[in-house]
Parts: C-alpha cells; sequence; structure tokens
C-alpha cells in the first residue's frame, strides 16, 4: 500500500508566499538536501519525532516503553538542557518511529511532526480564511519539502483548492519531469520557483543535485505559464556574492515575461531549534542571519533588467521600471 502523504504545517497569514493572505499548507518529502534547509523536519516522507529538551523532565517512561532500546537513559535535566550538552534523547539509529514514547511522556517534550490528513479535511482548514483571501486576493500555497514529490495528491488537493473559488500557488524547487511540472502548474494560478545556483557543481554541494534539471524546466515553465515568480535564497558563501545575481539577472530576464517577480529571500538562522528537537548538528547553526538591508545592492541587478524585485517576499517593492508585460 502507498504511505499517505504527511504535513507537517498548515500556516496561516502568510504575507511572504504569494499574493495577498496565504495558507501554506507544507508537504513532507523533498529530493533535495540543502544544507541550509529552513524546514528540515519537512525533508523526510516519513513522520519524525521532535524532542524538545526545554520541556524534558528526563523522568525515564519513554524509556520504559520503547521497544526498540533506542532512547538513552536520564541524565540531569539541566545538564541536558545546556546549550552546548551533547545529550541526545532519541537514538536514531535505532528508531522504527513507532511513536509508542509520544503516548507515554506527559510534558510534550516528544511530539510527531507529519501527519496524514485527507484532501477535504486540508481545504476545510484553509478555507476558514476565505474572508481574509476575499480582500487580499489570497488563497492557498502548497508548499514543502516538495509538492511535485506527490504529483497525485498536490494536483488533488489544488483542483480541491480551485473548485472551492480559491486562490492557488505552488511553492516548488523544480526538480522533477517537467510533465509532473506542467500537470501540476495547470492547477497553479502562480507558481513560486526556486533559483539557488547557475553552476552546476555548486548547485550540487550544497543541494545533492545538479541545476541541469532545474533551470530547463523553469526555461519550459516559462513558455506555457503566465504568472511565475522567482524566489531566490541568499545564503551567505553560497550565493551572495554580486556575480552570481548579475548572472541570475540576466538568466531570468531573458525568460520573457511570464516572469512576474523576483524574490530575494536572506538566509536566516531561526529554525536552528528544529535542528536540535530532530537531534541533527546542523552546519550553518552558528552563521548569522543576512541583514536584508545587504540586499539592496544584489537587487539593483534586477531592477536594471526591467524586473519587479522584493527583498524578503512580503509586499512589492517598485523598480522604476514598467513591468515587461
Ligand atoms: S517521557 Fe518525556 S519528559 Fe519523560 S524523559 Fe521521555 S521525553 Fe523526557
Ligand atoms: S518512536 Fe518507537 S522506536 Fe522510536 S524512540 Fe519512540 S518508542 Fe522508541
Amino acid at each position: 500500500m502507498k504511505a499517505p502523504v504527511l504535513i507537517t504545517e498548515i500556516q496561516r497569514f502568510s504575507v511572504n508566499d504569494g499574493p495577498g493572505f496565504r495558507t501554506n499548507v507544507y508537504l513532507k518529502g523533498c529530493p533535495l538536501r540543502c544544507a541550509w534547509c529552513h524546514n528540515p523536519e519537512t525533508i523526510s516522507p516519513r513522520a519524525e519525532l521532535f524532542w524538545k529538551k526545554r520541556l524534558c523532565t528526563q523522568c525515564g517512561a519513554c524509556m520504559d516503553a520503547c521497544p526498540q532500546d533506542a532512547i538513552n537513559p536520564p541524565i540531569p535535566p539541566e545538564i541536558a538542557r545546556q546549550e552546548d550538552s551533547t545529550y541526545h534523547k532519541i537514538i536514531r539509529e535505532k528508531c522504527n518511529g513507532c511513536m509508542e514514547c509520544v503516548k507515554v511522556c506527559s510534558y510534550d517534550a516528544l511530539q510527531v511532526t507529519g501527519r496524514a490528513m485527507s484532501i477535504e479535511e486540508i481545504l476545510d482548514e484553509v478555507e476558514r480564511d476565505r474572508p481574509f483571501y476575499d480582500n487580499s486576493g489570497g488563497g492557498l500555497t502548497l508548499s514543502g519539502g516538495e509538492p511535485t514529490a506527490h504529483p497525485e495528491f498536490a494536483c488533488s488537493l489544488l483542483d480541491g483548492a480551485r473548485a472551492r473559488g480559491l486562490h492557488t500557488c505552488i511553492d516548488t524547487n523544480g526538480y522533477c519531469e517537467f510533465e509532473v511540472l506542467r500537470e501540476m502548474s495547470r492547477a497553479a494560478d502562480v507558481v513560486l520557483f526556486d533559483l539557488k545556483h547557475l553552476d552546476s557543481r555548486r548547485h550540487r554541494e550544497e543541494t545533492g543535485v545538479e541545476n541541469k534539471r532545474i533551470l530547463e524546466n523553469l526555461t519550459n515553465l516559462s513558455r506555457i505559464h503566465h504568472d511565475i515568480w522567482i524566489r531566490i535564497p541568499v545564503v551567505p558563501g553560497f550565493n551572495e556574492d554580486l556575480e552570481f545575481h548579475r548572472d541570475a539577472a540576466a538568466f531570468i530576464s531573458s525568460l520573457g515575461g511570464s516572469i512576474r517577480r523576483v524574490d530575494l529571500l536572506p538566509y536566516h538562522n531561526w529554525c536552528q531549534d528544529k535542528y536540535g528537537w530532530l537531534g541533527i548538528d546542523w552546519v550553518y547553526r552558528e552563521i548569522e542571519a543576512l541583514d536584508p538591508s545587504i540586499l539592496e545592492i544584489h537587487a539593483d541587478f534586477y531592477r536594471e533588467k526591467g524586473l519587479r524585485v522584493t527583498i524578503g517576499g512580503s509586499g512589492f517593492e517598485e523598480t522604476g521600471t514598467a513591468l515587461r508585460l
């Protein structure tokens, strides 16, 4: 039997992920391994355990409940909670995901990330904010993880949203068969398309895959979809150099009028708690967030090409140049 598609979060009132107020639905599962990923709990398609050390009293109940011996014995809570503590509650290599431990934790220190929901359940929740969509031009944004990793589910969700009169966006890394993207974009009013690097070697080093398929898909998509927003996560030491942005502006501008805007998304490290909850040592942990004002210089490359550009993805910053449509 096919494993169900899991949702990590349904996030209301987003203003950074498409027009107006959005409700973002995050699907679990992604073929990329971006080293700076801000949603590490969406990478694996399976349900995972969060262990929140600040809530853990080290009572030991989870250890007694675990059938796999996958839980370390308790230590004094004040030592386990220290920022530099190397103590982890879960021995991930032994864990089989049975979630018996979660049932016995009385302190919410163990939580499951990833739950199965039906299309109707998701849409009922998204529809709660319809008055806000009507006033702002907002709607549903399907994100992840990677929506194209679950084409059947994602298309049904988008079609269902449209049948209810909701505006739809997908947020994709573009790494899939083009036919999948074509089918999914048919049901999306706006496609938010991630662009990370033009150099394939650098792309592979930081995301785990080469960029050829992504760039080809973006080029092909620009010929059949009329409303594409390019999203560039600007990451220190990876793609914050001006040369990349000059070349990216030239490439994007060559794609024509279906590219409606470019969002430069400055790297931040607000997600570091989530890495800790998953027991992952995050290589970007010590890297400071990028000050958005630094990206004004980068934004100029896009403006010079006549492209609309924002820093951060919300609202709209005028370029002084008319949109090329
Ligand atoms: S049951 Fe909960 S509070 Fe007790 S040791 Fe396990 S995680 Fe900590
Ligand atoms: S999910 Fe199951 S196997 Fe994993 S730590 Fe909890 S009880 Fe043990």
